[in-house]
């Protein structure tokens, strides 16, 4: 495995080797220059840094425990098995780490309202959350067919006085609702900031993303120094647009000992059509303002996804795992859909704890892998969410496929 050069991408305009950069229509330009260079001041800001630390500590809840899955690591017989819990935080997932930076920034440049697409409905929650917080409107668009498989957070939304907008356009998932989302930016975007809920998109989203959620790894590397006295032998993540992921990646890039993994949706299988995991079926194209991995046919088609779970199913992978995957620098495998289900129900009965179905995907890989590593060897998995939102849907699932 190789050291990579880190603190040389994204370069100035955005592109993590071959892949990032900005592709958008030239009404966007301009509003994502003066995203970037708000975001460029912010970062410099110990202000904006004081406020983004107060309210991930007093509002969010972090940090998250590194939390030792005791039952789980005994089962199965091999590496220390350490779970870093994000579903502990307000809203129930990681996403609210980034919601809260984009609203600060949105804040700073006098935006009044916000927009967001969403998946699973996680980036949705959390974004109205923020927006409730801070008294501005917001809107979100969400796929018609995630609408129904997430309905207890669609509901959440609206209780959250956001205006919930059912994108029935194309497959009617998490790609549609992004288009109606840029379709309002565009529109819309003197008054508006669009928090976009992954380490997607174009410059300077991913690179925004990547360090609003790099507080997961930063706390995690403290938490394992302090429990164990070293750095873990693997992280393990799942991977929607990458997020959650690159969060706990990154603050262990330049440690060459740790090893990094990240969990796609496998689907149904690596059929075309009937998964999401972009390293398998995918191929370098450009989709909603970046360059990256995509699921595409031959004419430059965007492919039908499918994933058991939403927050997965999506047609590309951000631009930073792509080119951490063409160094070696982190592998990329996948779950299926029945991989994933089986590690939900044994993590809830092992540890007590409901994962989110994403973060289900993660788990598949370390029942996997820790039984053939050494006892001595440490695993962080990232629990990027809880599963309050899926019981319904694994429910449904359980009765049709096992006795429970
Ligand atoms: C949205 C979501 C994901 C996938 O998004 P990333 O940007 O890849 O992290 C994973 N887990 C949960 C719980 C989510 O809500």
């Amino acid at each position: 495995m190789s050291l990579i050069a880190t603190e040389k991408v994204p370069d100035a305009l955005g592109h993590f080797g071959e892949y990032g950069g900005r592709y958008v229509p030239e009404t966007l330009m301009h509003p994502l220059q003066e995203l970037e260079q708000e975001y460029l001041r912010a970062q410099r800001d110990p202000e904006f840094q004081r406020e983004f630390e107060y309210y991930l500590r007093e509002f969010c809840g972090r940090p998250t425990p590194l939390y030792f899955a005791e039952r789980l690591t005994r089962e199965l017989g091999g590496a220390k098995i350490y779970l870093k819990r994000e579903d502990l935080l307000h809203t129930g997932a990681h996403k609210i780490n980034n919601s809260i930076g984009q609203i600060l920034l949105a804040r700073r440049m006098g935006k009044t309202r916000i927009i967001a697409e969403t998946g699973a409905g996680q980036h949705g929650v959390a974004t109205a959350t923020v927006a409730a917080m801070f008294g501005l409107k917001c809107v979100i668009y969400m796929g018609a067919v995630d609408c129904e498989r997430q309905a207890l957070n669609v509901y959440r939304m609206k209780m959250l006085g956001a205006e919930v907008v059912s994108v029935k356009a194309g497959q009617q998932t998490l790609k549609e609702a992004i288009n109606e989302a840029m379709r309002d930016w565009v529109t819309n975007v003197r008054s508006t900031h669009y928090i976009l809920g992954t380490a997607y998109g174009a410059h300077p989203y991913p690179l925004m993303v990547r360090n609003f959620q790099r507080v997961i790894g930063d706390e995690a590397r403290r938490q394992i120094q302090e429990k164990e006295g070293r750095l873990p032998n693997l992280l393990v993540a799942c991977v929607g647009g990458g997020s959650n992921a690159i969060g706990l990646f990154y603050p262990f890039l330049n440690d060459d000992s740790v090893r990094m993994v990240g969990v796609e949706a496998g689907g149904e299988g690596i059929t075309a059509g009937r998964h999401a995991a972009r390293f398998q079926g995918g191929s370098l194209g450009v989709l909603q303002g970046t360059r990256s991995y995509l699921l595409q046919d031959e004419f430059g088609q965007v492919q039908l996804t499918h994933s058991v779970s939403a927050g997965l199913d999506y047609a590309a992978v951000g631009p930073e795992h792509a080119w951490l995957r063409d160094h070696g620098r982190a592998e990329y495998t996948y779950a299926t859909d029945d991989k994933a289900l089986a590690a939900f129900t044994r993590l809830a009965r092992l540890e007590g704890i409901i994962p989110a179905l994403e973060s289900s995907h993660a788990i598949a890989e370390v029942i996997q892998r820790a039984p053939k590593m050494d006892p001595s060897d440490l695993i962080i998995v990232n629990l990027s969410g809880r599963g309050d939102k899926d019981v319904a849907q694994v429910a449904t699932k359980l009765s049709l496929t096992m006795p429970v």
